[in-house]
């Protein structure tokens, strides 16, 4: 029951772990005799308890409507005869830093629904010497870049919370370890675009996250927060399936009809919304229309958020026509580029279904907004941006 909310774990577990998952009671997996040393962790996640043991170097991630509120960590196949272990602090929301834990000590609170916001992870002794530790937070939806070594690995006091952690073991000298296997790897000197489809969600959504998730690739929703609590399930699998669910503000009113207090109030709506159907916030945002003011970018970066317009208008909701949506990406595509859709419409499902493979064909990482920016120079709050090249 628990192990089905749990996703992105189970690579790599043995069947004599899951009968530990969900329990306090300690019960180690067998010991490799031989093997590289590697961590052995897992998270306690609100709602649904501990999961089940997470192998070095595996994105542990809580599940859609979860959050991370402890975690244990301690160390497979150590050396003989070296000094040292894993050792733990994680920032709990509210409370701050706590203390450091080792030895599959508990950091955090399996007694109040209160999220971790960040971590920091490191190795004692000669383990010290001879390994070096790396690890990264899922958070609002992406993962952080590799920490190490006891720095501090997520966003602290801005009300962001961990939704997973993944830690790994190497050998000094060895570099960062490769991405796993159950990650959504980029590879930062390959083309890459973002599809973004606004307006939604509506009953032509799924269609479009079916084709993502046949082949490995993701998109960004600008969605109208008050049509999102007709979609839950759709909300929800965006994330799972690491597609980014961002604002396209409440109700559709142009920012540049509101106040500076107008734009706060109609953004918190929608991510309040966001956070109780799918537990994540907004990374971004689409002005509705593309209208965008000075004040109304100002109100943007008082909020946190950049504004996303696009560079390739595929004017789906005027044409209804799916071919000429499919023609107008792929006779213009270029690396970095930022493609408007509707997902409003069955014509765009059609033409989203076809461009997907196709571009992924023809070598495209077909990746979100926020991990586009990510990979080209950033973003920063109350600015807007139409495409991030290479
Ligand atoms: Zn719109």
């Amino acid at each position: 029951m628990l192990m089905k909310h749990i996703r992105g774990i189970l690579i790599g577990m043995v069947s004599g772990m899951i009968a530990a998952a969900g329990t306090l009671a300690m019960s180690f997996p067998a010991l490799a005799a031989e093997g590289e040393m590697g961590a052995l962790y897992r998270v306690h996640e609100n709602g649904n308890g501990w999961s089940g043991f997470i192998k070095d170097n595996t994105y542990g991630q809580a599940a859609p409507d979860a959050y991370v509120t402890a975690m244990q960590a301690t160390l497979e196949n150590q050396p003989a005869g070296m000094s040292g272990t894993i050792a733990y602090q994680v920032n709990l929301s509210g409370s701050g830093w706590l203390d450091w834990q080792e030895n599959f000590s508990e950091a955090g609170t399996t007694a109040e629904p209160v999220p971790l916001e960040a971590i920091r992870v490191k190795l004692t002794g000669q383990l010290a010497e001879t390994y070096d530790l790396y690890y990264s937070v899922l958070q609002n939806g992406v993962w952080t870049e590799l920490s190490m070594n006891g720095d501090t690995a997520g966003v602290e006091g801005q009300g962001l919370r961990v939704d997973g952690i993944r830690i790994a073991v190497r050998k000094k000298g060895e570099g960062a370890p490769e991405e796993p296997e159950t990650g959504n790897r980029i590879d930062p000197s390959k083309p890459m675009i973002a599809l973004t489809f606004d307006d939604g969600p509506s009953t032509a959504t799924p269609r479009i996250l079916d084709s993502l998730e046949q082949n490995g690739a993701r998109a960004t929703f600008y969605m109208v927060g008050n049509r999102m609590h007709s979609y839950p399930d759709t909300v929800k699998r965006m994330v799972s399936l690491g597609c980014e669910p961002a604002s396209h503000t409440w109700d559709h009113t142009y920012l540049t009809r509101l106040s500076a207090e107008g734009i706060h109030q109609n953004l918190t709506r929608f991510d309040a919304e966001l956070e109780s159907i799918a537990g994540v916030r907004s990374r971004t945002m689409r002005p509705p229309g593309g209208y965008i003011s000075s004040a109304s970018k100002q109100a943007l970066g008082s909020y946190g958020v950049p504004a996303i317009m696009w560079s390739i208008d595929t004017l789906d909701w005027k044409t209804r026509n799916a071919q000429k949506t499919i023609d107008c990406v792929l006779s213009q595509v270029k690396d970095g580029d930022i493609i408007l859709m509707h997902d409003l419409y069955g014509t765009t499902a059609d033409a989203a279904v076809v461009l997907i493979p196709e571009l992924t064909k023809r070598g495209y990482q077909l990746v979100t907004v926020s991990e586009l920016a990510e990979y080209r120079g950033g973003m920063q709050p109350g600015q807007s941006y139409s495409r991030f090249r290479p």
